[in-house]
């Protein structure tokens, strides 16, 4: 009752000497602040233009911004309890900038705000509220930084962090304490004081401290390149990635800056997370310490003293850090920018790679076998030949085309679609999408390779494709993109659930319980293209769907994208093993998966797990044994 019939108090009479040291005060705070941030600006400034950067169209920056940074509701979904106290402090900061403002007015003798009058009574009440919540978020923080912490945020103590909290608080408990006071009492003119010097030492601190991103992180989440994981393009023969300061761009320099440091990024990282030496945050870091040290007009290396080279070819490209990254940090083009300076300047230096990429020049697949194989495979099945009259091209990608268990998943995946009616056929002359050389940074083969096989579908008259793998349908979508305009494609868990009630349920057949299924969510599917549900409608008719402890945009890696699966033996655990362990440790008598990368990867691991580790089955096949065994259709055509 006290606190409602109070105002808040303000000091009514500065003297001239106490003016002229407020002034005097809040230029050396300014300075300094500008003194360290100046360059950071400059930094930025001067970085390479994102060429292809475009402001618009504008409303998707304008409701990330809203949702976001006003809304904090990717950090409050994430992870909702320090999310809140999070969103709380930033509220209370925005509460706050008209009690500032009129503050630093006050104290020149011009408060614009009066707290008697009932807009001021109104706004100190409405911000006072915003500062108990402040009071208690920043406490909740410095107590999980300090007393909790979690190894995410990294072995050693922020004190400049603590610092920070601390003047927050002393923000907030001075401007509820002047509610307590009158005008007149001196405590109110000490209250302002300790309010002032509280916010002049906090202004410098921020750009020497993690806590630049109150500044710069609204800026990062409203430029950010806005597609998921997106690459940006190479500009002319002389861009070969990030190879040195003079190649990171505006949008690499100002995310680098961004960083707060959380380790959201690291916390789910496959690759971190198994004993790698890849840490998504320290690639970050390495970047800023870069530009700190050097400047973007530096030709020092990029990959050396900064970044490893091991850590960047260990990314799976998951995306998982991108994914949670509170700041809009784009991991992927800055991961895979450094294994494309590293590429096209030959300092990459791996057997497999080389392996690969010769596989893929020669026999334009990534398995290394001759296009012969495909072509015996696609007769022995009996595939359709597409001739421009069939609805669906089925691309039967590398694993589909060449690998024995994709195989298996591509010929289920066309007796569903024969059962449904569905017309298709395959391309006589696939090639790889490319995916696995786009990821690992050598763009001349991708270029070669999009453009060879935009150029057959163009000429095959191929309207719609269908594929079973994630990766091809990312590659093909978004990546061709920089060479033309693909044909539409979806994935066969778009296609399948598109028919669900047209195909078997198999749930209990036969008095059963149903069976068990764990489904995986691939990261090219999920987080990629957003598929959740589609591939969970299918496995749902085939058993009942459970959940691993890490499911939807969690998902944890199974260690095969970013042309890993290609690559040599991992250090470390096996990202594989350890998500078959975690999918095992579910009861499922099942694995459904929905990627035929997964599933090779989880081939090994669940086979090495013991005798009572679960099938493994994708979603076409899962569909398939259902289907009726004399290959009977269902009646009547079907037209997507
Ligand atoms: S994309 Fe995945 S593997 Fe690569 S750094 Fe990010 S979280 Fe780690
Ligand atoms: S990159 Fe993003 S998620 Fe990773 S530490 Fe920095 S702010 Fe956090």
């Amino acid at each position: 009752m006290i606190f409602l019939s109070s105002t808040l108090a303000e000091p009514q009479h500065f003297s001239i000497l106490e003016k002229v040291l407020f002034v005097v005060l809040a230029l050396i705070s300014a300075l300094l602040f500008w003194r360290r941030f100046g360059p950071i600006l400059n930094n930025i400034l001067k970085s390479k233009k994102d060429v292809d950067f475009h402001l618009f169209p504008i409303g998707r920056r304008v409701w990330d911004f809203f949702w976001e940074v006003l809304c904090q509701a990717k950090v409050i979904r994430e992870r909702p309890l320090p999310g809140l106290a999070h969103a709380f402090v930033f509220w209370g900061f925005c509460a706050f900038a008209l009690v500032t403002l009129n503050h630093a007015a006050v104290g020149l003798g011009i408060g614009f705000l009066n707290p008697t009058s009932v807009a001021g009574r109104f706004y100190f009440y409405f911000a006072a509220a915003f500062a108990v919540a402040c009071a208690a978020g920043i406490i909740g923080l410095f107590i999980r930084r300090f007393l909790v912490r979690p190894r995410w945020l990294g072995k050693d103590l922020s004190y400049g962090s603590g610092m920070v909290a601390l003047l927050i608080l002393i923000l907030m408990v001075t401007y509820l304490a002047s509610f307590f006071v009158a005008d007149a009492d001196p405590s109110a003119r000490a209250l302002w004081w300790i309010h002032t010097l509280a916010l002049l030492i906090f202004l410098p601190l921020i750009p020497h401290t993690k806590h630049l991103h109150l500044v710069l992180s609204p800026a990062t989440v409203f430029l950010s390149r806005g597609g998921f994981s997106q690459i940006p393009p190479l500009v002319g023969d002389e861009d070969f990635g990030l190879v040195a300061g003079t190649d990171l761009t505006q949008l690499v320099s100002l995310q680098a800056y961004s960083c707060v440091e959380c380790g959201h990024c690291t916390e789910h990282c496959p690759a971190n997370n198994t004993g790698k030496i890849l840490n998504p945050k320290e690639i970050v870091l390495g970047v800023r310490s870069y530009l700190n040290d050097l400047g973007p007009s530096s030709q020092e290396l990029l990959l050396g003293k900064y970044n490893s080279q091991e850590a960047v070819f260990q990314c799976t490209t998951c995306g998982a850090c991108e994914f949670q990254c509170p700041v809009g940090i784009e991991h992927l083009p800055i991961l895979v920018g450094l294994r494309r300076g590293a590429v096209n300047t030959g300092a990459w230096d791996d057997n497999h790679g080389a392996k690969l990429f010769l596989a893929l020049e020669r026999g334009s697949n990534a398995l290394g076998m001759s296009a012969m194989e495909r072509d015996k495979f696609v007769q022995k099945q009996q595939f359709p030949i597409f001739d421009g009259t069939q609805e669906y091209c089925l691309w039967l990608g590398c694993m589909g085309g060449y690998d024995p268990k994709g195989r298996e998943i591509i010929a289920d995946f066309a007796r569903v679609m024969n059962y449904l009616g569905t017309s298709y056929g395959v391309m006589r002359k696939e090639k790889c999408t490319g995916d696995p050389v786009r990821r690992l940074g050598n763009d001349l083969l991708f270029q070669q390779l999009a453009e060879a096989n935009l150029e057959a579908l163009a000429q095959n008259k191929v309207k719609k494709i269908v594929s079973i793998c994630p990766h091809c349908v990312r590659t093909i979508q978004e990546d061709w993109k920089e060479f033309g305009t693909p044909p539409e494609i979806e994935h066969h868990s778009e296609f399948l659930a598109r028919f669900a009630d047209k195909l078997p349920n198999q749930k209990g057949a036969g008095n059963t319980p149903a069976e068990k299924i764990v489904y995986h969510d691939p990261c090219y599917l999920g987080r990629y293209r957003n598929v959740y549900e589609e591939p969970r409608a299918v496995v749902s008719l085939a058993g009942d769907v459970i959940e691993a402890p890490r499911s939807y945009e969690r998902s944890f890696c199974c260690g095969a994208g970013g042309g890993l699966v290609f690559l040599g033996e991992e250090t470390g655990e096996r990202v594989s093993h350890v998500r078959a362990q975690e999918l095992a440790a579910t009861g499922a008598t099942t694995v459904g998966t929905a990627c035929p990368f997964c599933n090779t990867m989880f081939r090994d691991a669940l086979a090495s797990s013991g005798e009572a580790a679960p099938r493994l089955m994708d979603i076409a096949q899962l569909t398939a044994r259902g289907l009726p065994q004399d290959g009977s259709k269902l009646n009547g055509s079907i037209t997507a």
